[in-house]
Order: structure tokens, then C-alpha cells, then sequence
């Protein structure tokens, strides 16, 4: 039989050959490090008998997919026989990966905690320790059922139950323990390729993630190819966790939520201070971009969103309230925006538009809601309530191409300024359903791609996954953890402008609907000042800091003079706060190093004397003492916006 190859060749096997014979012919390094294949685009097992014509790639244990499999092998065969080893009333659930890792839903009549894990992970090295072959075999349902029916094993009972198919279950066996396991795969082949693993945390987790059902125990862990990537790994986490927005926030007295407006952030002084520091930063890049700043309401009648068609296939992320009206019988049903598209169109749709006005750039700080599930909300960065940095282009086809230029030139200026000088760029192309000629969808990603080359920028095609409306350029951070941070999109819509009678007149005197563009370059500000403040550990640039400069006195002789220089620094726009406690000045300097303050000024009686101040900065140990008149004046420019 013919099998092609992801390279264009092909190859002939004898009949009935599997993954690891294919692996074979191409060379025994292949063979070695196979896990499993992708057959005509489908992750199967490597012993899997290939079907004859069929184009096949090898998966091997270096690549992503290898570390999922591997992943996932380990919780679904390992961890689980271990938890049935030590638990031997555990019934056993699921077992997927996740990012970095993976988890096991259990259900025991023991309570298992964070102690345990140690114990469990012991268990697993000596399931491992056997490098056991697994084998898979196909059954009917009956069958299945009545293989997990011995062992009481009643959630994939479950599972068999909820499965539209009577035949193929596949059972998962370790030929060495006493274990099966139901699964849609695939497995390695042998756990001999299970490199470094660590159990990580427990939580509780309901059975489908309904609350109704049973709660279970979740059993997180993650897992790499060697011990050394799993170390870097486990050290890059607790550097993570020593950034955490949530408690820096804390720290720094920044926000906080509450359980009356959950995934609504409660903005403290200083937190809005960055925020509308961030925001008029803002303003400022997008108006020297030519965009036309406007606002338009958050509550906003559902016939508006049932004619965008967020009605029909949105609506259970929104936010929906109903009014009586006032003397009347009427009762409107509104929601509140999650999107600011079908707004901006309405500013769009006042007055004719001409070819010569295009494009319109229009732009919003736009509070949206969306109703996410109380499970995934995660401190600033997924909320309910958020405001984007959002902005729609009216343009022609023609214009396309200039305009995705004109916008990277202005993300790229902005990211710069904020601290990010890489970015990654994702274009998704078209998707099988969509609308909209295929001419225009040649055009539209030609234009994207010309723009992103012609600016010598490196980008990777995601193909089929832009918008059934259009295709996209996604922009991606990496922090300085090495983290990625997917923030700015620019979307092009086909589709908007014709459903909301968006139009132009053109120079041959007809109306056409412009194109569209979605954008936006932060994400939401809420998200963005997560970033921000977990990339620089709190540590935020001068025209950012809440407070910039903190003045204390080191007697109360200089109260008078803390007080002079505040109000110095205040007239001249900087964000200063004084402390004339009766408490020991390397106390205060400590207490407001941990709140991050940029500057910290001690005055006593010789700076009263020489009108000077003593100048410590963050990080820094040494002071050096200045006129504060000169510390003033070099402030001052210090304190600017990038962009000033
Ligand atoms: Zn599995
Ligand atoms: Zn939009």
C-alpha cells in the first residue's frame, strides 16, 4: 500500500502496516522517539494499521503533540492505577491535559490532601519504574460496559452511556498491572517515554462540571521530557506566582472584587490612577493616528443586537435587562453592550459618507460586560466587566493593505513605550464557513500578508481560523518570564456593514458597503494592567507608578518643609504623598518599598538648612542628597509620558 508523506512523497508498505513500521522505513532515530501519528489529520495511535492511500505524519515525543500524549498518558494510565492502588474504594472519572500539564478527577470515600501527594507520586515512579507496554483493543458497548462494571467504575459507565456509538470503545490496557482505561486517545505505545513528572495541587471539581453532581477530587500535576525542563519549569512558576497581579495589587493597594459584582473590579486610588494614566496615554497615541474619539451607550435595546446578530448567537454571554416604560404597557428588553461594533456603526451611519472620507477611524474606550462562568473569571485578567482600547475602520478593499500598516506602525509604537519591544504575529485565514466572496478573501489576506512583509515582520498563518466574517492578525507579548500574552487583534468584517446599512458613496456615484475593521491594540485595560504589572513585578516605569515619589521626615522639625515640597511636586503634576509619622525613617522607607514607590525622599534638619532632599530609588540602596530645585526640574521630565 501507497502512504503519503507530510513532505509530498510517498511510500509503499506492505499491507496492514502500522505507524511504527512506516517510522521504521524512514529511519530507526524516527522509530525511536514515535509516539504516535496523524492520520489524514487525526491524532491515532502509532500501532494503529494505516489505511491504505492515507497521508500520514509521525508524531514523536519531541514535538508538542508528543509532550500531550505523553502528558495525558501519564494521568489517564499511571496516576489513575496509582490512585486505585492507594485507594482502593476510588472511583475514577477523568483525565485530560491542560496547559503545561494535567489532571485526575477522582472520587474517594478517603479525602485526599496536598500531603498525600508525595505518597501518590512514590506510587506512580513504581508503576513506571516496569516501562510497560500498553495495548488497545476495540469493544462494543456491551462489552465495554460490562469490562468496567467489575471494577464498579461508574463515571465511565457514564461515559459509555453518553457516547452516541455502539461499537469501537477503546480500552487501554498496561500489560504489566492489572489496568484498563477508556479512551478516545491516543497513548504512547510504551511508558518508557514518561520523562519528569510532579503532582502539584488538589481541589475540588464537580462531576461535568455541574454543580448538582457529585463533587470530586482534582489532582493536578505537570510533566516534561527531562528532569531539567521540569525544574525550570516548577522555578518559572514561583516566579510567576511572586508576580501575581492579585496579590501585588494587594500589596500595592491597587483594587479589590467582591461577591456582589463578581468579575467586576472595584478600583482603589491608586489602581485608577494607572488606568487613567494607561488611558490618556492612549488617547494621546490615537488621536496623532487620526482616529475620531467617541462614546455610545451601554444599554442598548436587543432589536439593535438582534439585527448585529449577537442576539442569536451571543446572547448567553450577555447581560440582559428588562424596563417597564413608564406610562406605558411596552416592556423593553435592553442588554448591556459586550461588544461596541454595532455602536460605532450607528456614529458611522449619521450623515452620507463619501470614498473621499474613508477610512474612518473611530475609537472607544468601550465598558463592555460579558457573562463568563464564575469558574474561569482569574483576578484582572478575565473579568465581567472590562473596558477595551476598541476601534473600528471604515474603509475600501482598496485601502486594506495601507491601513494594517498604519495600524502595526501604531501598536508597535505603543508596546515599545509600555516595555515590549517583540511581538509575535498570528495571521488566521479562511474558515469553511464563511461569507463573502472568494475574491474578496484573496484580496483581504494578500493585503494582510503584503502589509506584515513590506514592514520586514515575521508572522505565523493559522489556516481556517479567522471569523466567518473575515480573516485577522493577532498580536502576541511575551513577558518577562517568557510568558505569552495574546493583546491586539485587527479583524477585517465583511459582513457588519452590510447587516447594520453601512455605506459610502463611491466615485461612480453608487453606494457600496465599506469594509470593516475590528481592532484593538491593549486587549482591555483591565487584562492589559495585569500584564503590566506582573511583568514588572509591580516595579511599574515612573510615568506609570501611582505614587511617584513618597516625601518623609526623619524629625518633625522638616514637617513644614515636607509639606512645601509637596505641594511643589503636586504644582508641577507629580503623583507624590508625604509621611511625617513619629515612626523611624528606615521603617517608612522599608513600608513604602514594598508598596513600590518609585522615589522615596527623607528630609531632616540639614535638607531644611539647604533646601536639599535625600533621593533613594527603588531597588537601590545608596541616597544622594540634591537641591530640590534641581531634583524637581529633572523630575519633571522624568515623570513624562513616552510619548511627550
Ligand atoms: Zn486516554
Ligand atoms: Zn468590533
Amino acid at each position: 500500500m501507497e502512504i503519503n508523506l507530510p513532505d509530498g512523497s510517498t511510500r509503499k508498505l506492505e499491507n496492514g502496516s502500522n505507524g511504527l513500521d512506516l517510522a521504521k522505513s524512514i529511519g530507526s532515530r524516527l522509530a525511536k522517539s514515535a509516539v504516535a501519528v496523524t492520520v489524514d489529520g487525526e491524532q491515532r495511535d502509532l500501532l494503529d494499521t494505516l489505511p491504505e492511500n492515507s497521508s500520514v505524519s509521525i508524531i514523536t515525543i519531541e514535538s508538542e503533540e508528543g509532550l500531550e500524549i505523553m502528558r495525558h498518558t501519564l494521568t489517564a494510565q499511571v496516576l489513575a492505577k496509582a490512585l486505585k492502588n492507594l485507594y482502593s474504594d476510588s472511583k475514577l472519572a477523568i483525565g485530560p491535559t491542560i496547559e503545561n500539564g494535567f489532571y485526575y478527577d477522582v472520587s474517594t470515600e478517603t479525602p485526599i490532601s496536598i500531603e498525600d501527594l508525595p505518597r501518590i507520586e512514590n506510587e506512580m515512579k513504581r508503576i513506571l519504574e516496569k516501562k510497560s507496554n500498553i495495548v488497545k483493543t476495540l469493544h462494543s458497548e456491551k462489552d465495554a460496559k460490562k469490562m468496567f462494571k467489575e471494577n464498579e467504575e461508574t463515571f465511565k459507565i457514564e461515559i459509555i452511556d453518553d457516547a452516541d456509538q455502539a461499537e469501537d470503545f477503546q480500552i487501554y490496557t498496561n500489560v504489566d498491572e492489572d489496568f484498563i482505561d477508556l479512551c478516545r486517545g491516543p497513548h504512547l505505545p510504551n511508558l518508557s517515554f514518561i520523562g519528569a513528572f510532579k503532582l502539584t495541587k488538589v481541589s475540588g471539581a464537580y462531576w461535568k462540571g455541574d454543580s448538582s453532581n457529585e463533587m470530586l477530587t482534582r489532582i493536578y500535576g505537570t510533566a516534561w521530557r527531562s528532569e531539567k525542563e521540569l525544574q525550570e519549569h516548577l522555578k518559572s512558576m514561583e516566579e510567576a506566582e511572586k508576580r501575581d497581579h492579585r496579590k501585588i495589587g494587594k500589596d500595592m493597594d491597587l483594587f479589590h472584587f467582591q461577591d456582589e459584582a463578581p468579575g467586576m473590579v472595584f478600583w482603589h486610588p491608586k489602581g485608577w490612577s494607572i488606568y487613567s494614566t494607561l488611558r490618556s496615554y492612549m488617547s494621546d497615541m490615537q488621536k496623532k493616528g487620526d482616529y475620531k474619539e467617541i462614546n455610545t451607550p451601554s444599554v442598548i435595546d436587543r432589536k439593535l443586537w438582534e439585527k448585529s446578530g449577537h442576539w442569536d448567537k451571543y446572547r448567553e454571554n450577555m447581560f440582559i435587562t428588562e424596563i417597564d416604560e413608564e406610562h406605558a404597557n411596552e416592556k423593553r428588553v435592553n442588554a448591556l453592550k459586550p461588544m461596541n461594533c454595532p455602536g460605532h456603526v450607528q456614529v458611522y451611519n449619521q450623515g452620507i459618507k463619501s470614498y473621499k472620507e474613508l477610512p474612518v477611524r473611530l475609537s472607544e474606550f468601550g465598558s463592555c460586560h460579558r457573562y463568563e462562568a464564575s469558574g474561569t473569571m482569574h483576578g484582572l485578567m478575565r473579568v465581567r466587566g472590562f473596558t477595551q482600547d476598541d476601534g473600528h475602520i471604515f474603509l475600501t478593499e482598496d485601502q486594506i493593505e495601507s491601513e494594517t500598516a498604519i495600524f502595526i506602525d501604531l501598536l508597535s509604537k505603543v508596546y515599545a513605550d509600555l516595555g515590549f519591544n517583540e511581538f509575535e504575529i498570528k495571521l488566521s485565514t479562511r474558515p469553511e464557513k464563511r461569507v463573502g466572496s472568494d475574491e474578496i478573501w484573496d484580496k483581504a489576506e494578500l493585503s494582510l500578508k503584503n502589509a506584515v512583509e513590506k514592514l520586514g515582520l515575521e508572522y505565523r498563518i493559522d489556516e481556517g481560523d479567522g471569523a466567518f466574517y473575515g480573516p485577522k492578525l493577532d498580536f502576541v507579548l511575551t513577558d518577562a518570564i517568557g510568558r505569552k500574552w495574546q493583546c491586539g487583534t485587527l479583524q477585517l468584517d465583511f459582513n457588519l456593514a452590510d447587516r447594520l446599512d453601512a455605506q459610502y458613496v463611491a466615485e461612480d456615484g453608487n453606494k457600496y458597503n465599506p469594509v470593516m475593521f475590528h481592532r484593538a491594540i491593549l486587549g482591555s485595560f483591565e487584562r492589559f494592567i495585569g500584564i503590566l504589572i506582573e511583568n514588572y513585578s509591580g516595579n511599574l516605569p515612573l510615568w506609570l507608578a501611582p505614587t511617584q515619589v513618597t516625601i518623609c521626615s526623619i524629625t518633625d522639625e522638616a514637617n513644614n518643609y515636607v509639606k512645601e515640597i509637596s505641594e511643589l511636586l503636586r504644582s508641577n503634576n507629580i503623583r507624590c504623598e508625604s509621611d511625617v509619622r513619629n515612626e523611624k525613617i528606615s521603617y517608612k522607607v522599608r513600608e513604602h518599598s514594598v508598596s513600590k514607590v518609585p522615589i522615596i525622599l527623607a528630609v531632616g534638619k540639614n535638607e531644611v538648612a539647604d533646601k536639599t532632599v535625600s533621593v533613594r530609588r527603588l531597588g537601590s540602596d545608596e541616597t544622594s542628597v540634591v537641591k530640590l530645585e534641581d531634583f524637581t526640574s529633572s523630575l519633571v521630565q522624568e515623570a513624562l509620558a513616552p510619548n511627550k
